[in-house]
């Protein structure tokens, strides 16, 4: 039963039953008679929490002291990514009202849809729930999924041209008689905040050279680990998949950071005994419970990018959400982990908000 074993990590991920999200979404209207809003995250159990001292870039002071949970059992450190995410969120928010104050503008963020995806439609309602919720302005151009490549690149191409529009999202995956490149390319390399711009990849990867903007997701776990004051430099890094929006770019972070880092992908004949020798490990697979606590060193930091749906029939939803990362026994072994969800998941769309101040402050000038 898929429940059972992804709950104690028993079996191997091959039995795996992921669900894709026509399926998940099927199963949350049946289960809307039951429950209608359902948090993802657990929340900290009062009796294990004690207080943690987070880092914070944004804000004026150097450091804000904020509850973090603690598994009472294990020796690792949970890296709430929905609290750190939270913090960053306000620390925005104040930016953002700091602006407004001194210049009168506030940043803007351009979302495009195209076609009727659920997924699509619950991301881009989320980012726009994020904007609002820290005072940046958000414009939506939803269009029918029989529009044409030209259609898209011309309102990518107005949004390049408005002073008030700061980001410019393309919502992926596009229809298959677009060229998704050819619509990527368009968005300026000033307003690509999702940071997916060849020349801001290619900068990434340049000792000496600053991208414009850094992919938020591989930016929100480099975030999480300054935040818990996790030491990067020198340390070994294993990076677990090598996509152009999460492997390759934490990975080219970790090094800027001045990791030693070693990639693990599906070719890799070895890749338990390498992840082993990590003192940080981010994993971002897309394959559920596959890194087994027998892939960690003790005391290693373990940063779970994976969000995997498995069935669950015990879940008033039919499935659950688990991590690459077998949390059960890695908590045991690890020093500090990232829990799914909750942890690196909450972090992607405030890094976006992130970008997008950025981004804005850069436009106006703004200190
Ligand atoms: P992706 O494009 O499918 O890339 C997966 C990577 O994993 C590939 O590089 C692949 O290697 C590697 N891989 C596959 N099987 C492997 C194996 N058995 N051993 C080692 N490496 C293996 O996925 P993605 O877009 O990077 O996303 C990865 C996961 O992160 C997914 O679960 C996704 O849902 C999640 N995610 C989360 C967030 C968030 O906000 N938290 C954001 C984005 C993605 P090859 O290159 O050799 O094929």
């Amino acid at each position: 039963m898929a429940s059972m074993i992804f709950t104690d990590c028993s079996s191997s991920t091959t039995k795996a039953r992921l669900l894709p999200f026509s399926r998940i979404l099927l199963l949350r209207r049946r289960a809307a008679g039951v429950t209608l809003v359902r948090r993802l995250a657990t929340l900290p159990n009062s009796s294990s929490r004690r207080p943690l001292t987070l880092r914070s870039s944004h804000s004026q002071s150097a450091y804000v002291t904020v509850s973090l949970a603690t598994e009472k059992s294990a020796t690792a450190e949970v890296i709430d990514g929905k609290a750190v995410a939270k913090q960053i969120r306000d620390e925005i928010s104040a930016e953002v009202m700091r602006m407004k104050d001194a210049i009168g503008e506030v940043p803007g963020l351009a979302v495009i849809i195209v076609g009727n995806r659920k997924d699509s439609a619950t991301y881009v309602r989320n980012k726009r729930k994020a904007c609002e919720s820290v005072g940046i302005n958000s414009f939506e151009v939803p269009l029918p999924e029989d529009s044409t490549e030209e259609e898209v690149i011309k309102f990518i191409k107005e949004f390049n041209d408005d002073p008030s529009v700061h980001g410019i999202l393309v919502q992926l995956p596009l229809p298959s008689h677009m060229n998704e490149e050819n619509i990527l390319n368009a968005v300026s390399i000033e307003k690509d905040v999702d940071g997916f711009h060849p020349l801001n990849i290619g900068h990434l990867a340049m000792r000496g050279r600053e991208p414009m903007f850094v992919p938020c997701t591989p930016k929100g776990c480099i975030e999480l680990l300054h935040r818990y004051g996790i030491d990067i430099k020198g340390k070994r890094a294993v990076v677990i998949g090598r996509s152009n929006i999460v492997g390759t770019p934490a990975s080219q972070l970790l090094q800027r950071e001045d990791a030693t880092v070693t990639i693990v992908h599906s070719r890799t004949s070895n890749p338990e005994e390498i992840t082993r020798q990590a003192d940080i490990i981010i994993s971002a697979v897309g394959k559920p419970n596959m890194v087994r606590g027998s892939w960690i060193k003790p005391g290693a930091v373990v940063i779970d990018v994976g969000i995997n749906p498995v069935e669950d029939a015990k879940s008033p939803r039919g499935y659950r959400l688990v991590g690459d990362v077998c949390y059960d026994e890695a908590k045991n072994i690890a020093s500090a982990i990232t829990p799914v969800p909750g942890g690196v998941g909450p972090m992607t769309i405030a890094m976006l908000l992130s970008n997008t101040l950025i981004s804005a402050k850069r436009a106006y000038n703004f200190q």
